[in-house]
């Protein structure tokens, strides 16, 4: 016979779980306690896990939230951007497309001609 630990009540050895490393080779506490005690465990563990996960969900969004807010801050920089070298902007585009009008044109060729075979 064996007194629990937890509810303090003499119990057989046979309701108490087999512990190797203890002196008696069994749990200090009766199976019953024991499975109460892991279920606790479990739980605590269960909400520790949750609360990480919160808390990763947490920092994450506000990696989400900041990203948004400095994509926000580019769009704003980039308008600012367009309409500052608005002219410059005309002008670059114009340049680029005489530049590469022939390219395109030798390109568009090239594609009809292979529509046409
Ligand atoms: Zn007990």
């Amino acid at each position: 016979m064996k007194i629990c630990t937890i509810c303090n009540l003499e119990k057989t050895i046979d309701q108490f779980p087999n512990l190797v490393r203890s002196p008696d080779g069994k749990y200090p506490q009766c199976k019953l306690c024991k499975s109460n005690i892991d279920k606790q465990y479990y739980k605590r563990k269960a909400e520790k896990v949750k609360s990480n996960a919160n808390k990763y969900y947490k920092s994450k969004k506000d990696i989400i939230l900041n990203k948004r807010k400095n994509n926000d801050h580019y769009k704003i920089y980039n308008k600012q951007y367009k309409q500052l070298h608005k002219e410059q902007l005309k002008e670059y585009n114009r340049t680029y497309k005489q530049q590469y009008k022939p390219i395109r044109n030798e390109k568009r060729r090239n594609r009809l001609k292979k529509d046409q075979i």
